[in-house]
């Protein structure tokens, strides 16, 4: 896909009408699931196409159809091996013992120097994409600091994250930031509309406004409310002990869990407060009722916690006991507050 999502296309058109004062570096970042890295690759089809309507490639060109096959001597895409496996674009056969890497390594980058020094397409831009930004391990991210002290001539590197306060602070100040906001509510609805999502509204919601993550869960089949969420509500309202969460979590990447709960507790706390659930509005009833009678400063603390288990979350020491630890500090935390026993001193 090389074409710019509909809501990408206005501040796109305002972007590269700047090209001829290009910066050679840009970090485009936005939230997860709001294609930022859609967005970077239709850039640079853009800037490589031959003849650009109203700024944006022209998807005819000869430029276009070679971006369009991944073959265009001027674009390298300098990505994870996990992520060129995802793209379809690396046989995970060629050396099935080995887990694909999630880093860009350092020979990824190591392997643009002699690029550099070959003569561009027709004179225009060479383009180097790098997606995502924070895969780039801390050997490969001076090495490429290295090369964006002296820029090599007629190239653009655009690098994609989600995340760049974990990028190394020395190559961030080397580029220059594109954030791309939060599409609008009723474009993302169009949007997964034609893509044929049901139930887009409650979709979209769920995925906090981010439509492609909305169209991705609804493409794995994963229900609207994600199956632990239910569970714990459901345990929440018997008084569970959290066994079976525990076992429902175990069996989850708790990167993929921490985050679901991360925004079930900002929906208790805003019922705390009287307020609508944001990203399980269909459950309301649920939620609201789980919340009553709860403190929200404990609310809080737990909210803390769980921030502080997503830092943790893609390596966890020792998965089951943070499963049932988990199970175990999220129920308990939901227990209404007990009136203290009067009559005691
Ligand atoms: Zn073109």
């Amino acid at each position: 896909m090389t074409d710019f999502l509909p809501w990408q296309q206005a501040p796109a058109r305002h972007w590269l009408a700047t090209r001829e004062r290009f910066a050679h570096a840009w970090l485009i970042h936005s939230r997860p699931g709001c294609g930022q890295m859609e967005f970077a690759l239709a850039g640079a089809a853009s800037l490589l196409c031959e003849s650009p309507r109203d700024g944006l490639a022209c998807g005819e060109c000869q430029a276009c159809r070679w971006v369009k096959a991944g073959n265009h001597p001027d674009l390298r895409r300098i990505r994870p091996d996990d992520q060129a496996v995802r793209e379809g674009a690396l046989d995970v056969a060629e050396d099935a013992k080995k887990q694909p890497s999630r880093e860009i390594r350092i020979e990824q980058i190591r392997s643009l120097l002699p690029w550099f020094n070959t003569a561009t397409h027709r004179g225009g831009w060479r383009v180097a994409l790098l997606y995502p930004a924070e895969a780039l391990n801390t050997i490969a991210a001076n090495a490429l600091l290295k090369i964006l002290e002296e820029p090599p001539e007629h190239t653009v590197f655009l690098l994609s994250a989600q995340a760049p306060d974990r990028l190394l602070p020395t190559l961030v100040s080397r580029c220059r930031r594109l954030t791309l906001a939060v599409p609008p509510v009723a474009e993302s609805l169009a949007w997964l509309e034609t893509q044929g999502v049901k139930d887009a509204a409650a979709r979209l919601a769920a995925a906090g406004d981010a439509p492609l993550l909305a169209l991705e869960q609804a493409q794995q089949g994963l229900p609207v409310m994600p199956a632990w969420l239910d569970l714990f509500l459901d345990q929440a309202s018997q008084g569970g002990d959290g066994a079976v969460l525990a076992d429902a979590l175990q069996a989850g990447e708790p990167a993929d869990w921490v985050d679901d709960f991360q925004r079930l507790w900002l929906d208790l706390s805003l019922c705390t407060h009287g307020l609508p659930p944001r990203y399980h509005p269909a459950q309301a009833a649920r939620i609201k009722a789980v919340a009553r009678g709860l403190d929200p400063a404990a609310l809080a603390r737990t909210a803390d916690w769980l921030r502080d288990q997503r830092r943790l979350a893609h390596h966890p020491l020792n998965p089951k006991l943070l499963a049932d630890h988990a199970a175990r500090t999220l129920l308990q935390s939901v227990r209404p507050v007990r009136a203290a026993p009067k009559g005691r001193p």
